[in-house]
Parts: structure tokens; C-alpha cells; sequence
């Protein structure tokens, strides 16, 4: 497959994915690196000493996975756009996925793009957490994404699309989607307290543990803003989903 497509087989991936071990630890490149060609400033930019030197100009990268940091300097020196970095300690849910990016314009940091596969699937929404631009001309620029934590070995490209569509639905209580609440911001419904109003977001039986988060995020999206510094709207008791039976004093509450 490899050598047809240029998609590498699980096979392939087993032999250069660090152990779970190692994941766990923190951030670590991945050396998507398959075919023996005369190649090797992934071996000279790395001021670690991560990489074996190379016997021969064709030797593939050797990596020692307790040595590198996963600082990511080889991936912009890396012409074949083969070097990825995941750190899987990113935060609880997310992985943070390098990924070599030689295509214009470049995302803006604290946006939202689609991550693809390694056969350019979309398969999930991932933040833009960091964008680096290099001003030497022979370096690719690389982009930090958040990622689901289960994609982090599945994630290895992006587009500037987002993997939302308007018919995407966003509070499935009040069936609104994400085309509603984009036209309620362009109206001028510019936070979450007035989208909810407006269109009964988080008022339906999940309170908006669904929808309120995606509504944060369109709104510092096309305002702007940074997600953390928006108001999130006012819960009330319960604040899960509890049986009628506990509210009338029936049942112990654990
Ligand atoms: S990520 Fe940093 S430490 Fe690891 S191999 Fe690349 S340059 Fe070396
Ligand atoms: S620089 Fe990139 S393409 Fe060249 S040998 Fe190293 S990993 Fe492979």
C-alpha cells in the first residue's frame, strides 16, 4: 500500500509509534519515515542527539524515543514532510498533534479546522493551539492542533474547513443548528445568554452540556475573541438529569 498510495499500513506504523509508556510521558516525534532515500537533516537539525547518526545517507531515522523532547525542530527540517510530533499529556481529553504545513494561507492560532487522516479523511474538529512560520525559506512551517486524545495517531493533516456544517445540529433538546445560531451572531445575538434566549439553546433536558460549548466556540469564532475569556450562561439546579422521584423526597441522594 505504501509503495502504490503512499499511506502507510498499520504495519508500517507499528514500527515507528512510540509505546504507550513512552505516550504517556509527554511529547515525542513520530518518524513516518518508510523509504530508504538520501536524506538526513531530520538526524542534523536535532541538537539532541535523538536521532542515530546515519551509516549511510539512505539509512532510515533511528530515533531514540528517550532522548527527544519532542521540541519539533526536526519537523520543519524535514523536506518529506515525514516528522510528526503528539504529545498525549496535552490535557485530558485532547492530544496536541505537529503537523508539517506547506500549503497557503496558514490557520490562525485559535481557530478551528478539520483534521484528516493519512488518507485526507475528515475526521474530527481540531483547534489551532500554535502556528510556527519560520523566516529561513528552506523550513516548513509547522501547526500544533488539539485533537480528540483517541485520534492522536490518526491525525496527520488539516483543512481550513470547518469540519462543522450549517446543517450540523448543535442542541439536539431544541433541534437548532449551527447555520441558526451562525445567522443569530451575524444579527447581533453576540453572547451566550442571548443565543440561548433567542433560540432555547440549553434550555432543553441536558441544560446545555451539549450545546454550549460548540455556541462558545462559533461565537469567539466570528467575534474574535478567546473562548476562555466568554461569560458561559447561568446553570441552575439539577444540574444532571435526575428522577422526579428524588425531588419529592422519595429517594436518597447519593
Ligand atoms: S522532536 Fe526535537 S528532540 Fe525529538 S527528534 Fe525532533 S529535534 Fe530531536
Ligand atoms: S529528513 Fe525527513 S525524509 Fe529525510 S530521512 Fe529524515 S525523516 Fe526521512
Amino acid at each position: 500500500m505504501l509503495k502504490s498510495t503512499g499511506i502507510p499500513t498499520q504495519k508500517d506504523l507499528e514500527t515507528v509509534v512510540p509505546s504507550k509508556e513512552r505516550l504517556a510521558k509527554g511529547p515525542v516525534a513520530i518518524m513516518e519515515c518508510f523509504e530508504k532515500i538520501p536524506c538526513n537533516p531530520c538526524y542534523t537539525s536535532c541538537k539532541r542527539g535523538a536521532i542515530k547518526e546515519f551509516e549511510d545517507i539512505n539509512d532510515r531515522p533511528q530515533l531514540n524515543v528517550d532522548i527527544c523532547n519532542g521540541c519539533g525542530v526536526c519537523i520543519s527540517n524535514c523536506p518529506g514532510l515525514a516528522i510528526f510530533v503528539v504529545d498525549e499529556t496535552y490535557s485530558e481529553t485532547e492530544a496536541l498533534v505537529k503537523i508539517p504545513y506547506e500549503f497557503s494561507p496558514l490557520p490562525e492560532e485559535g481557530t478551528y479546522v478539520t483534521g484528516l487522516d493519512r488518507e485526507g479523511k475528515p475526521v474530527c474538529r481540531a483547534k489551532v493551539v500554535k502556528v510556527q512560520n519560520s523566516k529561513a525559506q528552506d523550513r516548513t512551517p509547522v501547526v500544533a492542533i488539539a485533537v480528540p486524545k483517541e485520534l492522536s495517531m490518526v491525525v496527520r493533516c488539516l483543512s481550513l474547513d470547518d469540519y462543522y456544517s450549517d446543517n450540523t445540529i448543535v442542541c439536539r433538546c431544541e433541534e437548532v443548528t449551527l447555520g441558526e445560531i451562525r445567522e443569530y451572531i451575524r444579527k447581533g445575538y453576540q453572547t451566550i445568554e442571548e443565543i440561548k434566549r433567542i433560540s432555547r439553546c440549553g434550555m432543553g433536558p441536558c441544560q446545555g452540556r451539549t450545546c454550549s460549548q460548540l455556541i462558545l466556540e462559533e461565537i469567539a469564532k466570528a467575534t474574535g475573541q478567546d473562548v476562555a475569556d466568554l461569560k458561559v450562561h447561568t446553570y441552575r439546579q439539577p444540574t444532571l438529569p435526575i428522577k422526579l422521584g428524588l425531588l419529592v423526597g422519595g429517594e436518597d441522594d447519593e
